[in-house]
C-alpha cells in the first residue's frame, strides 16, 4: 500500500471520489493530512464543493436521478470559470 505523501494532483484526483465517499480508508486519511497541510488544496476543495452544490441545484429539477453521480466535466468548467473572475 503506498504511505507516500499525497501530491497536490493526486488531490485534486480524488476530490470527486472524496466528496461521494468512495475513497479507502488509506486514501482517505493521505487525502485528509494533504490537506492539512496544503492551504492551496484546501482553496480547491472549498471552490470544488461551491460548485457541487451549484450543479446540485441544477440537477435538482430532474429530481430521480438524485442516485446518479455528479457530472465531474460540468463542476469542472463551474470551477474554471470561478477562478477566471479572481
Ligand atoms: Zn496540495
Amino acid at each position: 500500500m503506498n504511505h507516500a505523501p499525497m501530491t497536490c494532483a493526486e488531490f485534486v484526483d480524488q476530490v470527486g471520489a472524496h466528496l461521494e465517499g468512495d475513497l479507502t480508508p488509506t486514501q482517505m486519511a493521505l487525502f485528509d493530512a494533504h490537506l492539512a497541510v496544503c492551504p492551496r488544496c484546501r482553496r480547491y476543495l472549498a471552490s470544488y464543493k461551491a460548485a457541487v452544490s451549484l450543479v446540485r441545484a441544477a440537477m435538482a429539477d430532474s429530481e430521480e436521478r438524485g442516485a446518479q453521480s455528479l457530472p465531474e466535466a460540468l463542476v469542472k468548467s463551474i470551477m474554471r470559470r470561478h477562478r477566471r473572475r479572481k
